[in-house]
């Protein structure tokens, strides 16, 4: 299984969260928030083989540490991994708004200079914003939209600049998430849980639970659950090459 998306750094024992992944054998995408925070969890993962730590700079926090952008490009030589990065439209980010658009295009043309990353995308309410700043820095890697919740207008041109998408079992439990989940393509979508922000059932969800995200696209995609799960691997392998 693959959790595409997951803040292991922000679970109350991240060392006890670590242990626990490397029995259940799923490959992670460890994603970060600032800079510091990738230092930290990179010397947790050390001996990790499934776990791969991404360095972002959340689009939420860039209010008040835009200046960090500049440590994420300088570290981003080391790892072929970023995120969480992105941009966010929610009104009391209004403020922020161009100053994350500006973080965002810095790290795109750092990815496409350093010749290309796989970067975990936040787009909550900016997927226009998104979207015009990817196809304005071709080079920049592989884009993995998260969570993405835009119409299915902006889906459709997501699809046509390339994107791919990482779905959890929070986005397929509502109406909209499904639909939009439905239009995706087969092949360029991964699953994710975004805990522990994300909760299943009031509980943070942890990476063992994107079999719950598998069992509604194998729903979607009329196929069965380990099918489907094997159809996520293979999406994986080819996004990472
Ligand atoms: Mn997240």
């Amino acid at each position: 299984m693959i959790d595409f998306h997951c803040h292991i750094d922000l679970f109350p024992d991240p060392s006890a969260l670590i242990k626990e992944l490397e029995v259940t054998g799923i490959y992670v995408l460890a994603v970060t928030t600032t800079p510091k925070s990738w230092g930290h969890l990179q010397t947790l993962l050390q001996q990790s083989k499934r776990i791969r730590c991404a360095i972002g700079l959340h689009p939420e926090l860039v209010a008040e540490r835009s200046r960090e952008v500049e440590e994420v490009c300088a570290l981003m030589s080391e790892t072929r991994y970023v995120g969480e990065v992105g941009i966010d439209g929610s009104p009391n980010l209004r403020s922020s708004f161009e100053l994350q658009r500006e973080v965002f295009d810095r790290v795109l043309k750092q990815s496409s200079s350093l010749g290309g990353k796989i970067l975990s995308i936040h787009s909550r309410r900016a997927a226009p914003a998104v979207l015009d700043a990817l196809s304005d820095q071709p080079g920049y890697g592989s884009a993995v939209l998260h969570w993405f919740s835009g119409t299915q207008k902006e889906l459709l041109r997501a699809i046509e600049l390339d994107c791919w998408f990482s779905v959890g079992p929070a986005m397929l439990c509502s109406e909209k998430g499904r639909l939009l989940a439905e239009k995706m393509p087969m092949h360029k979508i991964l699953t994710e849980t975004d805990g522990p922000f994300a909760q299943l059932g009031g509980i943070p969800a942890k990476p063992i639970d994107v079999s719950v995200a598998e069992a509604a696209l194998a729903a979607i995609w009329k196929v069965s659950p380990k099918q489907a799960s094997e159809q996520i691997l293979q999406n994986f392998r080819c996004l990472i090459g």
